[in-house]
């Protein structure tokens, strides 16, 4: 089936893309691996090709696109080739809605056009030690000063992406306590300038897949945050989080699907090459049945994507939809992923293939982004179960 998703301006940007990662990425990828993160000079990079600048508006110095179809390219084309950004993916994907929705005119003023050039880049920090799921539970404080001029931030936070390289990271921490109604109250949204005193990053976690992203543990002891750092209202940060998880889950799914739709096509390669018994893997009626089986589950996460993504754009995807989305991508994304690395039989195993790391990579599209199990909780509430 023809995907009418993407138009020629799409096209032309997948070309350009893929130009850019083949130049620049995949002859250096596994210097990135041996490293454990892409370097800082790289994100440089890709705030003059433009990347960061896509949806930023033109005022800021960004291309002023508010589709985010783009992001699902970049997903679609580093995947394609085996490769990721490192940490840079939730700079854009997941800060920027967040600094566009409810920065004040001053501070996108400050913090936009840094954005868009990658001197200052961004993180996102929720999780913590004792919570993840339940986001409501989370134990970071900010308390404002008697003089009202800036919030005290303590707490710490874990899992953060791009954690070790950001110069500024949202941090969600409570500014009042739960109220018996709403336990979800009280939550605000600090952009956390990464120098302030106190502020300290942590272990860069050692993770099973996602080699090149920075992932780390943050801590906050009396961080002075000054009263213009809160991002939208105080209190209200919950809410927030509600409307743009939505993206992050779409983001992802996309990403799931990609890495499929990769494994297949490293696969097909892969057994049409290797000769057992005298003969391909490929012809193997085996082979065939498992790929062909493998396509089918990618086609129809292929649509899933293609509507959601319109409905994204119109803004009409719903939190239930786009976790029905990340449930289904990422669940097929980690059965054709496990078929297709068994396909490359020993080969598969070895972290020279790509197919290896694309097994390690994507098994934590069930997690990060809200569990499997948390997707299916949305989805069973809004079918009013
Ligand atoms: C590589 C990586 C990168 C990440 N990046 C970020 C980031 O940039 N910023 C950020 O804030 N966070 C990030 N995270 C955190 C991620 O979002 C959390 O790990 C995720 O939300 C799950 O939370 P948890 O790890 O605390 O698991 P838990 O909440 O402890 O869950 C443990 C298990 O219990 C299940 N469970 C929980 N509640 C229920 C329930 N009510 N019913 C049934 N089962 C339930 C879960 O599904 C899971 O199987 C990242 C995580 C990873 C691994």
């Amino acid at each position: 089936m023809r995907r009418t998703v993407y138009n020629e301006d799409h096209e032309a940007f997948r070309d350009t893309l893929r130009s850019f990662i083949e130049a620049e990425v995949v002859p250096v990828y596994d210097e990135w691996l041996a490293a454990g993160q892409a370097p800082r000079e790289f994100y440089y990079k890709l705030g003059e090709l433009g990347i960061f600048g896509i949806e930023v508006p033109e005022e800021f110095g960004g291309a002023g696109e508010e589709s985010f179809k783009y992001q699902a390219i970049i997903s679609e084309e580093c995947a394609r080739a085996g490769v990721s950004f490192g940490g840079s993916g939730v700079h854009v994907a997941l800060c920027l809605p967040y600094l566009k929705a409810y920065a004040t005119e001053d501070q996108k003023k400050r913090w936009l056009p840094d954005f868009v050039t990658g001197t200052t880049m961004y993180a996102i920090a929720m999780t913590e030690p004792g919570t993840g799921s339940d986001l409501a539970g989370m134990k970071t404080t900010a308390k404002l000063s008697a003089d009202g001029s800036h919030y005290v931030l303590n707490g710490a936070k874990t899992f953060i992406t791009g954690g070790v390289h950001a110069d500024r990271v949202i941090v969600c921490a409570r500014t009042a306590a739960p109220t018996p109604e709403d336990r979800r109250f009280g939550i605000s949204l600090f952009v956390v300038d990464t120098t302030s005193e106190g502020y300290a990053v942590g272990r860069k976690l050692d993770k099973l897949g996602l080699r090149t992203s920075d992932t780390a543990e943050l801590s906050f002891t009396d961080v002075k945050v000054p009263v213009e750092d809160l991002l939208g209202e105080e209190n209200k940060g919950f809410a927030y989080l509600g409307q743009n998880l939505p993206q992050e889950r779409l983001g992802i799914a996309v990403g799931a699907y990609a890495q499929a739709a990769a494994a297949i096509r490293f696969a097909k390669e892969y057994v049409q090459d290797r000769t057992v018994f005298g003969k391909t893997v490929a012809s193997f009626q085996n082979t065939k049945f498992e790929l062909a089986a493998c396509q089918a589950e990618v086609d129809a996460a292929e649509a899933v994507c293609d509507r959601a993504l319109e409905a994204h754009d119109a803004g009409e995807l719903s939190a239930a939809e786009a976790a029905s989305a990340k449930l289904f991508c990422t669940e097929v994304a980690s059965r054709v992923i496990d078929r297709c690395l068994q396909l490359h039989g020993g080969y598969g195993y070895m972290n020279e293939y790509p197919i290896a790391r694309l097994y390690a990579d994507n098994r934590v599209n069930r997690i990060y982004g809200g569990t499997s199990e948390v997707m299916k909780m949305i989805i069973a509430k809004n079918m009013g179960l």
